[in-house]
């Protein structure tokens, strides 16, 4: 069976080519580098000992990607390219709508064309607004506050309406809490261009010493330390998800679902804590204001995850943190 992994080189991605592989699938990955690079892919060949197929190349390139469809025989997708920084989607909205949907529609399009009606999707908890905790798949979606979130949000809605068309279609939507941690060779992990924006990669970079000092964004929420709550996930746990929605959507039709947390809410004080004792390493924080667009709290209930697909996390906090500190000071500069 190939598997055709959108994206494939970023850090979710990465990950679940290395489940993929260890797994006995065939993989092609489609990444345009454009928040990746291609030393990472070499990398996922040194973990599993296995090879796989890569294509730079743009999904909005539609010629580009008709050619991967026409040299390869495709069984299923898993669709990682997208650009994901919340902040940059208000103030770049359009980039956001063309990258994250128009190259979506793009590679429907060619799926439909080659008769491949498989896919995996990557949405996210965003999608719940605020909705009340724990988040559920029956839960109305799309009270969405930036571009980011209104994407996967649509793009959603886009494979819905595809399989209202056309039943043949088999459609996983994976709704990512917050995933964190690495791979424990260190050899892959979130790498993220720039000053970061989520809360992992930039612990890690203040553990280093490639910043000064880590902002917690409010102290004065109405959570058990005054710090938001969040539900943090292993990456190769993540990972394993997508093994398991690859088999569900090879083995049937339909359109689900799935959050997939570890259904345990863990506040930023906490991540700080456990992160230093990962490290053996005094973080140097302040409490600054809150960041515009937060919510206090939320966590997933992965039952339907674990009862449909056979999935639950494994991982803890502690594991999360440790692998990321083994990624940064194996990588101190990033992955080249
Ligand atoms: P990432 O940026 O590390 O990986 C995305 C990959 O897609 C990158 O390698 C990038 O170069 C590639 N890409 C982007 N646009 C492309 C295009 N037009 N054509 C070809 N390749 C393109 O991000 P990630 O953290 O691995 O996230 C993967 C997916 O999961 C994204 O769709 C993201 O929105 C979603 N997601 C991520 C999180 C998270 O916290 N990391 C949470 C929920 C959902
Ligand atoms: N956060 C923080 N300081 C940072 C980055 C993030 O305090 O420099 C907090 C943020 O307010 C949120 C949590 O950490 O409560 C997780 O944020 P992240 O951006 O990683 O993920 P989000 O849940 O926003 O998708």
């Amino acid at each position: 069976m190939t598997i055709l992994v959108t994206g494939g080189a970023g850090y979710i991605g990465s990950h679940t080519c290395v489940e993929l592989l260890n797994a006995g699938y065939d993989v092609v990955v489609v990444d345009n580098y454009y928040n990746s690079v291609p030393e990472v892919l070499n990398r996922v060949e040194t973990i599993t000992g296995k090879s796989l197929k890569k294509y730079e190349c743009d999904i909005r390139n539609r010629e580009g990607l008709e050619k991967i469809f026409a040299e390869n025989k495709i069984d299923a997708v898993i669709h990682f390219a997208g650009l994901k920084a919340v902040g940059e989607s208000s103030r770049l909205p359009l980039l956001y709508y063309e990258n994250n949907i128009s190259g979506s529609v793009v590679l429907f399009e060619v799926m439909e064309k080659f008769s491949c009606k498989k896919i995996v999707f990557s949405s996210s908890a965003t999608v719940y607004g605020n909705n009340p905790i724990p988040y559920q798949e029956t839960m109305t979606t799309g009270d969405v506050s930036n571009p980011y979130g209104r994407t996967k949000h649509f793009i959603e809605q886009i494979l819905g309406d595809v399989y209202t068309a056309d039943n043949e279609w088999s459609i996983s939507l994976l709704r990512y809490f917050n995933p964190i941690g690495a791979h424990e060779s260190g050899l892959i992990g979130e790498d993220p261009n720039g000053i970061p924006n989520n809360l992992m990669p930039y612990i890690a970079r203040v553990a280093i010493g490639r910043l000064p000092q880590l902002t917690v964004f409010g102290g004065d929420y109405d959570t058990k330390d005054g710090t938001c709550i969040r539900d943090y996930i292993h990456v190769v746990d993540l990972a394993k998800a997508h093994l398991c929605a690859v088999d569900k959507v090879l083995n049937g039709t339909g359109i689900e679902a799935y959050n997939i947390g570890n259904g345990v809410g863990y506040s930023v004080l906490d991540i700080i804590h456990a992160f230093e004792k990962a490290s053996g390493k005094k973080l140097n924080y302040v409490i600054g204001g809150r960041r515009a667009g937060d919510l206090p709290a939320f966590y997933a209930d992965a039952t339907k995850a674990n009862t449909e697909l056979g999935w639950k996390a494994e991982y803890g906090i502690d594991k999360m943190c440790e692998d990321t500190w083994n990624f940064q000071t194996k990588n101190p500069e990033g992955i080249k």
